[in-house]
């Protein structure tokens, strides 16, 4: 058995991989067992030099050590169970690809894939902020919006594979004049387009009336910092985006019911959402008290990579 695992997170924006020492258990000593750590930007829109990227990624990787290890992907989408191949991915250039097959073909090696978000989710609940809760559900706040829940210790998948894919239900109980956007899934209105890092440059963008001038759009970080300095404009979209989540976090209570919330991704770094919402929430939560807890993730953006190299 390999000493060596491989943990590579697919984002949209972004591809990162880590070798953990497997000789050590995991998260016993955080960071220490991580051996090697590369991160680069995702090839867009184009799956063959994605493919080539992550295949070199890993040889690259394994050259430097002077080891070959198992490998895990955390996905920005899941995996059919009838086809085996990418579906609901926000890369939409990964759809009805088989990257499992493609490239255990490459490397020459059984590939484990998950869902990014059951990957940050498992990590943040077997070494993380949710160690030691019986749910959690972790939500990634980035490109996209996608949720993974965990008991007990492990991935609750699903018969359809979109165990806590929240991201593409309908935030709920908007205002008659809130604008629900298109999402790239063919519904309006998801959670991801009000949640994710995109869709707050998206509304902003929107409110600024500059669709269409791209040059002066503002980053969601850019946004962030412009509420905090004071602009009308970010501060009030900051403040319905906290209202946007907290209404999003509470229909997920009113289901699962978790103890704890791990938020990841881009938008986690706000760090007011952690006692913003969890001073609204309540409102629409369907019980006289939430005892759910609210947190910031234990790895940060190496949570689903951690995960990833577990899987
Ligand atoms: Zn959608």
């Amino acid at each position: 058995m390999s000493l060596i695992r491989f943990g590579i997170d697919l984002g949209g924006t972004k591809i990162e991989i880590i070798a953990i020492d497997a000789s050590q258990e995991a998260g016993l000593s955080g960071n220490d067992n991580v051996l090697y750590q590369k991160r680069i930007e995702t090839p867009k829109g184009d799956y063959v030099a994605t493919l080539n990227a992550l295949s070199q990624l890993v040889l690259e990787a394994e050259e430097i050590l002077s080891q070959v290890g198992s490998v895990g992907i955390g996905i920005p989408g899941s995996i059919s169970h009838k086809t085996g191949r990418i579906k609901n991915a926000n890369s939409t250039c990964l759809i009805g690809q088989d990257l499992q097959g493609d490239l255990q073909q490459r490397l020459n090696r059984p590939i484990a894939l998950a869902n990014d978000a059951n990957c940050f989710a498992l990590s943040e609940a077997v070494e993380g902020a949710g160690q030691g809760a019986e749910m959690v559900f972790g939500v990634i706040l980035g490109t996209g919006c996608g949720g993974g829940i965990v008991v007990n210790g492990q991935i609750l998948n699903g018969i359809n594979a979109i165990g806590g894919e929240w991201g593409h239900n309908p935030l709920p109980w908007l205002g008659a004049n809130e604008c629900q956007l298109p999402c790239y899934c063919g519904l309006n209105g998801c959670n991801e387009t009000f949640l994710s890092g995109s869709a707050l440059e998206a509304h902003y963008s929107m409110r600024m009336h500059l669709i269409n001038s791209v040059g002066r759009i503002k980053t969601a970080k850019q946004i962030v910092a412009l509420s905090l300095q004071g602009d009308e404009i970010a501060r009030k979209l900051m403040h319905d985006y906290t209202i946007w989540l907290a209404k999003g976090l509470a229909s997920v209570i009113n289901v699962i019911d978790p103890d704890v919330i791990v938020l990841g991704g881009g938008m986690s770094n706000i760090h007011s959402l952690y006692t913003d919402i969890p001073n609204i929430w309540a409102e629409w939560v369907f019980s006289d008290q939430v005892n759910t807890r609210l947190v910031a993730p234990k790895f940060g953006d190496a949570s689903g990579i951690r995960g990833a190299a577990w899987l």
